[in-house]
């Protein structure tokens, strides 16, 4: 009897859900569903330093959205959890254990400014920068005296230090790495919690999963699973290594260039659906010339063979298209939904209540007064936005920071909008006048909105992003100067 299907998703969550979660996701789960597997969620949050709970929750949140529901997850459970790698450190531990004993790995007591230092002569000389072996040799009484001394360690993996390695991917065919390319690298940090690496290779062991469908991104970290396959003794999963989503001019997509957050879209007004639809486009192709089909539709003829190499462009204008196909086709109590769930959602209004009351006197005043809070893109043309003393160099370089700013929040609210405000306008000694007006502009493009952070906070860093990046791509020709 051959096995079942078992595929996954495996998110890190760091930061807002990103496109090219679903775009993998939706890939695995059509993969699953065509073949009667399962779909596995599994949370990858053993960087402690960089995962949170909040951005968990949106990653659950937004492939639910968009209706891939995952079959084993951290929130219904399964036959092989817990599904998040934080809970999972003692089977780590243990596996990395298990290396040592079988003579496959082994304990480093190196001290970072040693590992530094080596890496200076390495790069110093032109050498691909690698841990040199220095503890591979110790004994295990020179082990058990680091020990007793409390010495910090890591685990490394024993890699072989010449020849080849090979492995099939499912779309390339056979890859081949140097071993010389491959380091030994660490699998257990000093704080006991595992890399990437070892957790990834021993839970898609342990939970089964016969294809690891992810972005091609991770082919140079595959010779290092393989590695630890063969070193445990376990057969390797098939590795399918889909296209990565490029922005127009090819390179790797980014939010420089393109939205990334999948909350950007929802809040756009992208239809599931229609997000599905071009996600499936992008490297994969129905057939007969079909470029509209529902995700039902793509299950039913899915080949994982199909999926083409050439790296798919994510075009928003194709997105758009599709968008405005599947709006047209939505019924009369889909339409009323959408508005009431998603554009007039109680949460939201809610959220928006405290700040916009006060300005109103009367509710046909509503819309008008308060359309930034649903608008995307804003109108600049006759606002004014530059600060008189600025030219738009200077309005340049200010908005590329405050991006940034802005990308470096970790918990977008009032509080930590209001200090990145502040510390920013102190740092670059505008007038506060001229700051904070030219940010109320740009960002609900009226001078009586609400109070700022406030009204930034409530309508979310993506849309927020969004403006900032608008005026800086398209705006600051257009923007009048005060
Ligand atoms: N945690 C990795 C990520 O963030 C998983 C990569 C993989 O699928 O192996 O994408």
């Amino acid at each position: 009897m051959s096995r079942e299907i078992r595929v996954r998703i495996a998110p890190s969550p760091t930061g807002d859900p990103h496109v090219g979660t679903a775009y993998i996701a939706l890939f695995n789960y059509a993969f699953a569903k065509k073949n009667g597997g399962k779909f596995v969620l599994r949370i990858e949050d053993t960087d402690q330093t960089r995962a949170r709970a909040s951005s968990e929750q949106q990653i659950l949140a937004s492939l639910k959205w968009l209706g891939l529901n995952w079959d084993e997850g951290p929130d219904c459970g399964g036959p092989f959890g817990p599904y998040r790698q934080s809970e999972r450190t003692e089977i780590y531990r243990q596996h990395a254990q298990l290396l040592i004993d079988k003579g496959h790995a082994y304990k480093c007591f190196c001290t970072p400014e040693r590992l530094d230092e080596l890496r200076q002569q390495q790069k110093a000389a032109g050498q691909t920068t690698r841990y040199d072996g220095q503890c591979r040799g110790l004994t295990p009484a020179q082990v058990s005296g680091k020990l007793l001394e409390k010495i910090p360690h890591v685990v490394r993996l024993s890699a072989p230090k010449a020849g080849v390695i090979r492995f099939q991917d499912y779309l390339r065919g056979e890859l081949e790495f140097e071993h010389d390319r491959v380091d030994d690298q660490v699998l257990l940090k000093t704080d006991g919690f595992p890399t990437y690496h070892l957790a990834n290779v021993v839970d898609d062991h342990l939970m089964q999963i016969t294809h690891v469908i992810r972005a091609e991104e991770w082919i140079s970290s595959t010779p290092k699973h393989v590695l630890l396959y063969r070193a445990f003794g376990w057969d390797e999963p098939v590795f399918c290594h889909m296209p990565l989503l490029r922005n127009a001019d090819k390179s790797k997509i980014s939010k420089r260039k393109n939205p990334v957050s999948l909350a950007y879209y929802k809040r756009a007004g992208i239809l599931p659906h229609a997000l599905n639809n071009f996600l499936a486009l992008m490297g994969w192709s129905y057939g007969e010339d079909r470029e509209i089909f529902e995700l039902s539709d793509m299950i039913e003829v899915f080949d994982l063979k199909k999926i083409s190499l050439g790296g798919p462009v994510f075009d928003l204008v194709k997105l758009t298209w599709l968008n405005q196909h599947y709006m047209h086709r939505m019924d009369d109590h889909a339409f009323v939904d959408y508005i009431r769930n998603e554009i007039f959602n109680p949460e939201y209004l809610l959220k928006m209540k405290p700040l916009v009351l006060e300005r109103m006197t009367r509710f046909e005043q509503f819309v008008d007064k308060n359309s930034f809070f649903f608008n995307g893109a804003l109108d600049y043309h006759g606002v004014e936005v530059i600060p008189s003393s600025k030219d738009s160099e200077s309005m340049r370089v200010m908005l590329t920071e405050l991006l940034d700013l802005f990308d470096g929040i970790d918990d977008w609210n009032t509080k930590t909008i209001h200090d990145v405000l502040n510390i920013h306008r102190e740092k670059i000694a505008w007038k506060p006048k001229d700051y904070f007006m030219t940010v109320r502009m740009i960002t609900t493009g009226r001078k009586d909105s609400p109070p700022l952070a406030e009204t930034l906070e409530v309508l979310g860093r993506e849309i927020v992003r969004f403006r900032v990046k608008d005026v800086l791509d398209h705006g600051l020709q257009q923007v009048k100067k005060s």
